[in-house]
């Protein structure tokens, strides 16, 4: 089936100048700093005036464990919120800034799709306005300072092989994740192993996400801590008086990044941590601002439900005093599939007995934020061109025999026109009365936090903890780190932490292994497994297909 790119649809889009598109939520050209035409960041302190009459509806978009393309949440998310606006609501998206290294790598663009994409595409994923690089560099200042510190005779007494802060590079290079520098003699600094993350894997990047405003964000900063002395006390940012010259450097990267949608309907991008080692949403800043300037806000938290909307409603919600008024959960024929045995290569045929085993996974996130977190759910179907008429109609009938709410959605085909029935339901049930509850209560130890999530959200019989957690975790309660909220690094693609176990998995335990704090962020990470914070290119990257033209079109991504 020939089909346009991504690319191609939103290189034939008209796009509207920004200034248009910022005085649908009120904005004047005064209010906007320009980065060209089509791209503006605005200055968050315009939060504090003009005083909103009623609070505006946050809709969350998440979904059911993915096949590992993704199952078109950021895409669903756009056509949504172009959906709303037809149906004449003043609407925000809120999404997260691409990082480099996956669109040079296997999954591409981070735009969303089809015909909802934000745009212009082409520079929200290639550096767009420079946000991510500023976060890398406040990241590079931190550590040329501790190298430094050390160099000049350590006063702090750190102890070099205790040192936790590494370098960061927004690029998949595996090259980098093992790396001893410092050498080349006295003069050269002293030498150490080192290593590279990926930037948006970074902690500063995830406080930058749950900071509320440049003092809090300078705070955040002060408190990362970048090692530990020899009798174990944590040495900070703050005592190597670095966090006043991070968060300068982060002063305009801390301004939400306004775009539009093919639409034109406004959208921030901005920040945008790892899901896995951070918790996978755009920053308190860009939702609240949406929140301030429009009716209703269209956000996504990445990954699974099991993660990502976990994460998102026992992190953010919490620290920011969020609540969504409707959850809108993915659901695919081909992840459903995917979940009920079929490889990656068979995905685009016909399985309804498949597809019917994959069915329990989603009942189990829709039960997750229907019953854990009590908020009112719709599932929405995103119909893929391969999906068949018998494949959807299950999983449809499904849904209301059980009386779930289920809408079609085929908004990557036809933009927000293809999303009415979705947004139908979206407006149904935001006006539904709500209270979010959370997976934990905070006060609780640290076990107990990591044990009510693997319990009640992933459906675990128990968690094990290995020696080196348990010691860990008995540290970082002598260190006064357990009241803070829980940030689980698991696999995306089982509700436990075996990414083979896909369905609904039961009679399974989760092991923890490490535990560690990201005190500037302000959680406690507890990793189930090995996590990945520096990616690699796979054999065949996706930059080998990128090119630009010489009137500067860019071509190749996807
Ligand atoms: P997620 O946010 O869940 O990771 P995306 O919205 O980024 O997923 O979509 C992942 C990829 O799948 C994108 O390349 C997008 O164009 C494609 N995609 C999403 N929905 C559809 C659909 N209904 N049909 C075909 N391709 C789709
Ligand atoms: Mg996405």
């Amino acid at each position: 089936m020939g089909f346009k790119s991504d690319i191609e649809i939103a290189q034939e889009a008209k796009l509207k100048d920004i200034r248009e598109i910022a005085k649908k939520i009120g904005l004047t050209e005064d209010d906007l700093d320009l980065y060209g035409k089509y791209k503006a960041k605005v200055d968050y302190n315009l939060m504090k005036e003009g005083k909103k009459g009623k609070k505006a509806k946050l809709i969350l978009t998440t979904a059911i464990n993915p096949t590992p393309a993704g199952e078109g949440k950021t895409t669903t998310t756009i056509g949504v919120a172009d959906a709303l606006s037809r149906l004449g609501k003043k609407v925000m998206v809120a999404l997260r800034e691409p990082s480099l290294g996956p669109v040079f790598g296997i999954k591409g663009g981070a735009a969303g799709g089809g015909y909802a994409q934000v745009v212009p595409m082409e520079d929200i994923n290639l550096h767009f306005t420079g946000d991510i690089h500023a976060i890398g560099a406040a990241n590079n200042l931190l550590a040329a300072m501790l190298d430094n510190h050390l160099h000049h005779g350590n006063k702090l007494g750190i102890d070099t092989r205790k040192i936790t802060w590494r370098r960061a590079v927004d690029m998949n290079d595996r090259q980098l994740r093992y790396i001893t520098d410092g050498l080349g003699g006295k003069g050269n600094g002293v030498p150490r192993e080192d290593g590279f993350d990926i930037t948006v894997a970074s902690e500063v990047m995830a406080a930058f996400c749950l900071a509320n405003d440049i003092t809090d964000l300078k705070e955040r900063l002060g408190n990362i801590i970048v090692g530990y002395t020899k009798d174990d006390k944590p040495v900070t940012a703050r005592d190597l008086n670095a966090h006043g010259a991070m968060a300068a450097l982060l002063k305009d990267a801390l301004k939400p990044n306004l775009v539009q949608t093919l639409e034109g309907t406004p959208a921030f991008v901005h920040g945008g941590p790892f899901a896995n080692i951070a918790h996978g949403c755009n920053s308190v800043i860009a939702t609240k601002m949406a929140m301030h300037f429009a009716d209703y806000v269209v956000t996504e938290a990445g990954f699974g439900a099991d993660l990502g909307a976990e994460k998102f409603l026992d992190i953010k919600c919490r620290m920011a005093d969020l609540e969504p008024d409707a959850v809108i959960i993915v659901a695919t024929v081909r992840a459903l599939k995917y979940n009920g045995g079929v490889p990656k290569d068979k995905l685009n045929e016909e399985n309804l007995e498949a597809l019917e085993k994959g069915l329990p996974n989603l009942l189990k996130h829709i039960e997750n934020i229907t019953k854990v977190f009590n908020l009112p759910a719709v599932v929405a179907i995103n119909r893929f061109p391969f999906d068949t008429e018998a494949e959807i109609d299950l999983i449809r009938n499904k849904c209301k025999e059980l009386g779930v709410n289920v809408a079609l959605s085929e908004v990557w085909a036809k933009g927000g026109e293809g999303g009415t029935e979705l947004a139908q339901e979206v407006l149904k049930l935001v006006d539904e009365e709500s209270n979010l509850e959370f997976a934990y209560d905070v006060n609780q130890s640290i076990k107990d936090k990591i044990r009510a999530i693997a319990q009640k959200v992933y459906g675990a019989d128990d968690v094990a903890f290995t020696k080196t957690a348990d010691k860990e975790i008995e540290k970082l309660e002598s260190l006064g780190f357990s009241n803070l909220p829980i940030c689980m690094a698991k696999t995306q693609y089982s509700l436990s932490d075996n990414p083979h176990l896909l369905g609904r998995p039961e009679g399974f335990n989760i092991t923890v292994r490490q535990v560690k704090v990201s005190a500037g962020a302000g959680f406690i990470v507890a990793l189930t497994g090995d996590i990945m914070t520096m990616p690699g290119l796979p054999k065949a990257p996706a930059a080998e297909k990128i090119d630009v033209k010489e009137d500067g079109t860019i071509t190749g991504l996807f």
